[in-house]
C-alpha cells in the first residue's frame, strides 16, 4: 500500500505491506531534487519504483540499514544506471548483504521482509550531498543504530530525522537500542534551527524545536526516574511496573523484542559505555 503527499518540493510517500485488507507498520520515503530519503520495505519495493515513473533520481540517502528503509534500493540500483546509494559506513555491510548480516525476527519477516542487497557508498558525519538546489549535510545520530544518520539541509531548515524522531513518549525500547546516546542525537539535532521535520513514519513537523526540547526533557526525566528507583535498590522488575506501567500489545507481536524491560536495562547501562560504543 502507498500514500504520497507533497511538502513544498519534499514528496513523501508512506509504504506499508497489506494485511487483512489493511496497511500494517507504516515507513516512509522523501523525495526531493533527485534524492530519496529512505526507501520502504522489501513488500512495497515494486509499488514504490512504479510511483517514481521516470522521474529524476541520482541518488538514495538512506538514514540507516533497518530493513524497513532499505526494501527498494536494489530495485532502483538494478532499474536506473549510475544511482548512488549514500550510508553511514556501518550500514554498507547490511545493504551489501541484509540475509547474513541482520537476521530478521518473525515479525519483522512478516511486516517489513527481506531486502534486496545494494551497493553504498559511505558518508560520515558532516559529510555534504549536493543536488541541483540543495545541500544536506549528514549528521550522525547513533541510538536507534549505530548507523544512524539525519540529513540537514540548512537553507530550507529541512530536517530529515528517519527513526531517531518520530514522536511519542516511549515506554518500551528495542532490545539493542541505546538510550543514551539516542538522548545526546535528539539533543545534537535539536540544535540545529530546521523548521520543518521530516520523521519515519510520523507525521511532518513544522517548527520542530519545541517536540525536540520535550522529547530530551522526557527521556531525561525518565533515565532519572529509573536510576533513582534503582539506587534505593529496586529491582528491574520493580523499576518497570514503575515507570513504565502495564503490558504493551508491542511486546506480544514482537515476542519480547520490543519491551518495557529494555528501556529500563538500557538506562541502567553506564553512558560512559554508550559514548565509547558511538566513537
Ligand atoms: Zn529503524
Amino acid at each position: 500500500m502507498l500514500k504520497s503527499m507533497q511538502y513544498d518540493r519534499v514528496t513523501r510517500f508512506d509504504l506499508a505491506r497489506t494485511l487483512v485488507g489493511r496497511g500494517r507498520y507504516w515507513t516512509t520515503a522523501y523525495l526531493v531534487d533527485g534524492i530519496m530519503v529512505d526507501t520502504g520495505c522489501a513488500y512495497t519495493a515494486r509499488e514504490l519504483v512504479k510511483a517514481l515513473g521516470g522521474a529524476p533520481l541520482a541518488r538514495i540517502g538512506n538514514t540507516h540499514s533497518h530493513e524497513d528503509h532499505i526494501g527498494a534500493n536494489g530495485a532502483f540500483q538494478r532499474g536506473r544506471s549510475g544511482l548512488e546509494i549514500l550510508s553511514h559506513p556501518l550500514a554498507l555491510p547490511v545493504l551489501a548483504d541484509p540475509r547474513r548480516t541482520q537476521p530478521l525476527h518473525p515479525y519483522r519477516r512478516v511486516f517489513w521482509g527481506w531486502p534486496e542487497a545494494s551497493q553504498g557508498k559511505p558518508i560520515s558525519d558532516g559529510a555534504v550531498i549536493e543536488t541541483e538546489r540543495y545541500h544536506f549535510q549528514a549528521v550522525h545520530t547513533p541510538g536507534h543504530s549505530p548507523d544512524h544518520l539525519c540529513l540537514y539541509e540548512p537553507d530550507q531548515g529541512w530536517l530529515f530525522t528517519g527513526d531517531l524522531f518520530v514522536g511519542g513518549q516511549e515506554r518500551a525500547l528495542r532490545r539493542d537500542f541505546d538510550i543514551w546516546q539516542i538522548i545526546a542525537s535528539l539533543k545534537k539535532i535539536a540544535a540545529l534551527p530546521a523548521s520543518r521535520l521530516f520523521p519515519a513514519s510520523a507525521r511532518v513537523r513544522n517548527n520542530p524545536q519545541q517536540e525536540l526540547a520535550a522529547k530530551v526533557s522526557y527521556l531525561e526525566e525518565l533515565g532519572k526516574r529509573v536510576l533513582d528507583l534503582r539506587r534505593q535498590g529496586q529491582s528491574v522488575r520493580g523499576i518497570v511496573h514503575a515507570v513504565c506501567g502495564g503490558p504493551m500489545p508491542i511486546e506480544f507481536i514482537t515476542l519480547g523484542h520490543f519491551a518495557r524491560q529494555w528501556l529500563v536495562l538500557s538506562y541502567l547501562r553506564p553512558k560512559d559505555a554508550s559514548q565509547q560504543a558511538a566513537a
